[in-house]
């Protein structure tokens, strides 16, 4: 296989399949893999049930576990991904999520780590290259805005004074019919080196007062905007588009038992903005007359970025792990869905 073959897509949805490795803990337990890429054709896979019985799913692409090493799998990830982000600065709208389980590397694939960049800074990174090369003809500016959307409230990331809470924020329809957050922060931005700070500390924002940062952000979505504003320097038209790099929240569902109080409160919210965001793609892709975006914030939120000629890629992160099995053929089932 070639990793950095670009591949050519069709049609403005599309779905990539990612596996993480197995972990430590799984490995000394002694957990066998449950997904099966050999027997299967090339962007399919297949689950293994307790039963030894088999169900294929089909992507638009898959990365396996083995494919990740160090920098090797992101930059093949990254490669498929940059065709797209690119698009952004022609005046499309363009939305990438990472949905799945907690724990099978959504924040790895969007967020990254310090040596291993995910898909957020690298998807700047490519902007600003791009948009340099075409200095002759078209100016410019990007503009990075990042937030919250917990329990159906959206909270901004990019605040300077954590002492405030930040205020509440709506969605607005504007004159021109699309969805904005009036009074949301947007940071100017120049070069990579300055996005990576801000990101950093958007983390730290949405981590406040909560005693278990991890714990929260698998509960809450993260949203990172980049607005693009072009301007073609030989015919004066302008554009404005955004990209939006989404971070969701645990797609695993609460056992009854364990959900009491605010934690059923928030499975019932993530639940209710998971399947929301389920309905619109398998509408757009179906092609259906009405699309029902009113159902949660972030569908709301995206609404102008989601559907016509909006460009849509979705990560399904799944575990190996036979321990995972019953939320892993949820996940897949839900990317069947939309696919
Ligand atoms: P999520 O955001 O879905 O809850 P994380 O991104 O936090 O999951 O990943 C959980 C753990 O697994 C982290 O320690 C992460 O570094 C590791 N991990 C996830 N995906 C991969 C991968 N493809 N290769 C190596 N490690 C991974
Ligand atoms: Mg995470």
């Amino acid at each position: 296989r070639l990793y950095n073959e670009v591949i050519e897509l069709k049609g403005n949805i599309r779905v990539f399949c990612r596996c993480r490795p197995m972990n430590h803990d799984e490995i000394s337990k002694g957990s066998s893999s449950v997904v099966d890429f050999d027997s299967a054709q090339e962007n399919e896979l297949k689950i293994i049930g307790p039963d030894s019985s088999k169900k294929q799913f089909k992507f638009d692409h898959i990365f396996r576990p083995e494919d990740n090493q160090g920098n090797y799998v992101l930059e093949a990830v990254f490669a498929q991904t940059s065709p797209l982000v690119v698009s952004v600065l022609d005046g499309f709208n363009v939305c990438i999520f990472a949905y799945g389980q907690t724990g099978t590397g959504k924040t790895f694939t969007m967020e990254g780590t310090a040596e291993n960049w995910g898909v957020n800074y690298r998807t700047l990174k490519e902007l600003f290259r791009v948009s340099n090369e075409r200095s002759d003809i078209m100016k410019y500016q990007l503009f990075v805005s990042m937030l919250e959307v917990y329990n159906e409230k959206i909270k901004d990331l990019l605040v300077e004074d954590t002492d405030h809470p930040a205020k509440k924020l709506e969605i607005k329809q504007s004159a021109e019919g699309t969805q904005e957050v009036p009074g949301l922060s947007q940071v100017p931005v120049h070069k990579t080196d300055e996005v990576w700070e801000l990101l950093k500390s958007g983390s730290r924002v949405r981590s406040v007062g909560s005693t278990n940062a991890n714990e929260l952000s698998s509960r809450s979505h993260c949203l990172l905007r980049v607005t693009v504003l072009g301007e073609n320097l030989v015919n004066g038209q302008r554009t404005r588009s955004h990209l939006w790099l989404i971070d969701l929240a645990g797609s695993e569902r609460v056992g009854k038992t364990e959900a009491e109080g605010e934690r059923l409160k928030e499975s019932q919210f993530i639940n209710k903005s998971l399947s929301a965001l389920g309905d619109v793609i398998s509408a757009l892709a179906s092609k259906n007359a009405h699309i029902p975006y009113r159902n949660s914030k972030l569908t709301h939120i995206l609404q102008s970025s989601l559907g016509g000629d909006c460009k849509t890629l979705m990560f399904v992160q799944i575990s190996p792990s036979s321990a995972d099995l019953g939320e892993t053929v949820c996940s897949l089932n839900f990317a069947s869905r939309v696919r």
